[in-house]
């Protein structure tokens, strides 16, 4: 599989900086018509190199065409069309009402770009963890600096390639390199910070640029329930529930984490599952074109031991040639076993099961606020519970994975899964300083703020209720 990009210690990081300060007080960056004409030729050349971004995933952790297509470049060109389409409308000054204390005043929020953005991104979606935050912080009218993965060096390396055809360095730079280059990046003073990656480096990013009081989004991970409901469609949970586990083979944020089944239900959807992994995969998922493989030996190494000891349903092959691991599903591992201390991020699901209701609210209160939840029910008030009472950072009822797609979704975490949301409009007010401001109005100076307050408070008393 895919090796590791070893260092980046040719490039010049201040320097890039230096250069990206300076372009964006030029204000080129202001001018939304640059904006859109970029991101135009940006999606032109993303379609273009479809067949290269293809490649370059395949070549990092072999991942299907298709996966490919349907899980990072279509994402960004859908996401790039509506940027195009309505950043007009976006970075346009709001007028709003304005407040009767004021008077007489217009008043308006200015969308105003943060300034220097830096950009970190993991390697499970190599393409479009890097690519999505850069579009929206580049609509809101901001540079970038895009630090993607050392571990997906293909990828990395083409997305460098691709803006550096649309943008000059002083706007958007691609800079390859691992934790050091990460921890110089992290050195400099920016503007807003945008980091995906594990909760732990997480930690390291917030720590870094809390002295410069650094705005940020923190999209990070977590152990994903998956509750399923005795009300449930079993067959179509199980459906459902294997192509969003092992798309990417598992190596998703969102991807559901384990199971918690009502006791009743559990070999019927286990049994489901098998079929349903047959169906997608045949007989041997290691033979089938559209299984991807684990990224590199460290997590192939850290997945295979979560399987020591368990007791496996079905899947458990490893080899360690090509870092495959079959499809998984583990039955009933305890909660302290390695399994259920940290997020899989991987091709495996153990199945644990629940008498009541309480043994699944204690289960899911064992661990920190997931990124995101999945319920699979047709009871009403059980759902209504679920989307009430447990908090998380977002979720699909009766599937899995898909509220990502969905643009108008702000999407993000809550508590240690992160900080922040993105995607379709929430991007650029993300990436968006919102400025606020009273126009008042000249022609007349009503005195009843100034001192002396004299006679004065009875008539601020009436005027205040009236607010
Ligand atoms: P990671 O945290 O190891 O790395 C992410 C980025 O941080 C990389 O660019 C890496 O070079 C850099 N980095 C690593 N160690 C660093 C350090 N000590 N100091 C500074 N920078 C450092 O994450 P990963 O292994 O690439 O990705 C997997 C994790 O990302 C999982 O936990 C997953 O849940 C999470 N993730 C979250 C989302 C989301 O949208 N919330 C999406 C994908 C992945």
């Amino acid at each position: 599989m895919a090796e590791e990009i070893k260092t980046s210690a040719k490039v010049d990081i201040p320097k890039i900086l230096t250069s990206q300060r300076s372009f964006f007080e030029e204000g080129i960056t202001f001018d939304v018509s640059e904006r859109i004409s970029r991101l135009k030729a940006l999606k032109k050349l993303i379609k273009e190199r479809e067949k290269d971004i293809a490649e370059a995933l395949f070549k990092d952790f072999k991942k299907p065409e298709f996966e490919t297509y349907a899980t990072e470049t279509a994402i960004i060109l859908s996401e790039l069309k509506l940027i195009i389409k309505k950043l007009e409308k976006w970075a346009a000054p709001k007028k709003v009402k304005s407040s009767l204390l004021n008077f007489p005043s217009s008043d308006h929020i200015y969308p105003q770009p943060y300034g220097n953005v830096l950009v970190l991104a993991p390697w499970n979606y190599p393409f479009q963890l890097s690519v999505s935050p850069a579009i929206g912080a580049l609509a809101a009218g901001n540079t970038v600096v895009i630090k993607p993965s050392e571990f997906a060096p293909a990828t990395s390396q083409l997305t460098k390639e691709i803006f550096a055809e649309v943008y000059p360095e002083a706007q958007a730079a691609v800079v390859l390199g691992g934790v050091e280059a990460s921890k110089e990046l992290l050195e400099q003073k920016w503007d807003y910070v945008f980091f995906t990656g594990s909760v732990p480096v997480g930690r390291i990013v917030a720590q870094a640029i809390a002295p410069n009081l650094t705005p940020a989004t923190l999209e990070l991970g977590g152990k994903n329930p998956c509750i399923i409901h005795k009300s449930a469609k079993i067959e179509l949970a199980a459906k459902r529930i294997v192509w969003g586990k092992f798309i990417n083979a598992g190596q998703t944020c969102i991807s559901p984490d384990y199971i918690l089944i009502d006791k009743k239900k559990k070999t019927e959807f286990t049994e489901a599952v098998k079929k349903e992994i047959k169906a997608a995969f045949g007989e041997s998922p290691k033979e089938s074109p559209d299984y991807a493989r684990i990224i590199n030996k460290k997590n192939f190494e850290r997945l295979k031991a979560m399987l020591e000891g368990q007791t496996i349903i079905t899947g458990g092959e490893t080899s360690a040639d090509d870092n495959y691991i079959a499809p998984t599903l583990l039955n009933e591992p305890s909660l302290d076993s390695e399994v259920m201390q940290e997020e899989i991020f991987g091709p495996i699901l153990p199945v644990l099961s629940f008498s009541d209701e309480k043994e699944m609210e204690k289960i899911i209160a064992h661990y920190p606020d997931p990124l995101s939840l999945y319920v699979f029910a047709e009871d009403k008030d059980f759902l209504e519970k679920i989307m009430t009472t447990i908090r998380f950072g977002g979720g699909t009822i009766n599937d899995v994975v898909v509220h990502f797609a969905n643009k108008k979704l702000p999407f993000g975490g809550v508590g240690s899964s992160g900080y922040g949301g993105y995607h379709g409009k929430f991007s650029f007010d993300t990436f968006t300083h919102k400025k606020s401001i009273s126009k008042r109005a000249t022609w007349i100076d009503i005195p009843l703020r100034y001192a002396p307050y004299e006679g004065k408070l009875s008539l601020i008393k009436k005027l205040m209720k009236r607010l």
